[in-house]
C-alpha cells in the first residue's frame, strides 16, 4: 500500500461478535499493529470492561485513573486525558476496565444512549486513518453505541462446530442499527479464525461460512496458533513479537484487504 501523506478522516470499524473466545481482541491488536505499520495512524478503542484489549498491549487497567468510561460519560473530559501511546508507532489506545461495565446501566436513562461513543470519537477523527472498537461479548447498549458509531463492522467467526449459531442475531442487530441508527453502516467482513487446515472439521466450517456469506468474507484465513496466546502474556502485537511468523504474515494480508475494502477517505 502507497504511503498517505496525510491522516483522516478516520474509518471506524467495529470487531463484532457476541460470542466470547472468536478473536474479537487479538484481531484488534495485530490488524490495527499491521494497518499501523503500513503507515496508517490507528486508535483502537478498548470497548469491553474486561480490559482484555488493554491488557493485551500491555497495559494493567486496574491501574487507570480515567478510562474511555469517563469520556463516554464526563461532560468536558477530553480524549488527550485518556488515550495511551501504545508500543507501536502510529497506534494509540482509549483503554478500559471494569469502571465501563457502569456505563452500560447509566446510558440508558441519557438523550441519544446510543450515540454516546460517536459524540466521544468524534473529535478525534481527524487525527487518525482508521479507528477499530473491540466489543465486548454481548449485543448490548456499548455494542450498540460501537455499531452505531462505526462505518463498518468485521465478523470474527472461530472455525468450530456451532460458529453460524447466533450470527443471524448478530446480523439482525446490525441491521436495525443500520435501519434506526446509522445508514452508513456496512458489515464489511467475516474473518475466518482459529483455523486448523489439518481438520477436515475446521476446512467443512469454513466451506459452510464462505455459502453462507459470499464475498462478505475476507480472503484471509487466520489460523490457529499458541503464538496469538503467547501475544497476550507479551502484551504486544504479533507483527511485532513474532514479526516473521505465519500469524504475523495472515493479520498483514488482512490489513490490506481492510485497506482496499474500506478506504480512508
Ligand atoms: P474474544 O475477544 O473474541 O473473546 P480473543 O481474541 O480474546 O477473543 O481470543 C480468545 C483466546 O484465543 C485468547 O486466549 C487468544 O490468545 C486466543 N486466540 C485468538 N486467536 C487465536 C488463533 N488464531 N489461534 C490460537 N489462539 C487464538
Ligand atoms: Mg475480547
Amino acid at each position: 500500500p502507497a504511503p498517505l501523506g496525510d491522516h483522516g478522516p478516520a474509518q471506524i470499524i467495529a470487531m463484532c461478535n457476541q460470542k466470547g473466545g472468536v478473536g474479537k481482541t487479538t484481531s484488534t491488536i495485530n490488524l490495527g499493529a499491521a494497518l499501523a505499520e503500513y503507515g496508517r495512524r490507528v486508535l483502537l478503542v478498548d470497548f469491553d470492561p474486561q480490559g482484555a484489549l488493554s491488557v493485551g498491549l500491555g497495559v494493567n487497567p486496574m491501574e487507570l485513573d480515567v478510562t474511555v468510561y469517563n469520556l463516554l460519560m464526563e461532560r468536558g473530559m477530553t480524549a488527550d486525558e485518556v488515550l495511551l501511546k501504545t508500543a507501536v508507532p502510529g497506534m494509540d489506545l482509549l483503554p478500559s476496565n471494569i469502571d465501563l461495565s457502569a456505563a452500560e446501566v447509566q446510558l440508558v436513562s441519557e438523550v441519544a444512549r446510543e450515540s454516546a461513543l460517536a459524540r466521544a470519537l468524534k473529535p478525534l477523527l481527524p487525527d487518525y486513518d482508521y479507528v477499530i472498537i473491540d466489543c465486548q461479548p454481548s449485543l448490548g447498549l456499548l455494542t450498540v453505541n460501537a455499531l452505531t458509531a462505526a462505518h463498518s463492522v468485521i465478523v470474527p467467526l472461530e472455525c468450530e462446530f456451532f460458529a453460524l449459531r447466533g450470527v443471524a442475531l448478530l446480523t439482525e442487530t446490525i441491521e436495525k442499527v443500520c435501519e434506526r441508527l446509522n445508514p452508513e453502516l456496512r458489515l464489511d467482513g467475516i474473518l475466518a479464525t482459529m483455523y486448523d487446515s489439518r481438520t477436515v472439521h475446521s476446512r467443512e466450517v469454513l466451506a459452510r461460512v464462505v455459502e453462507a456469506f459470499g464475498d462478505h468474507v475476507f480472503h484471509t484465513v487466520i489460523g490457529r496458533t499458541v503464538r496469538f496466546p503467547e501475544t497476550t502474556v507479551a502484551g504486544e502485537p504479533i507483527t511485532t513479537y513474532a514479526t516473521n511468523s505465519v500469524g504475523a504474515a495472515a493479520y498483514r494480508q488482512l490489513a490490506r484487504e481492510v485497506l482496499a475494502r474500506c478506504p480512508a477517505a
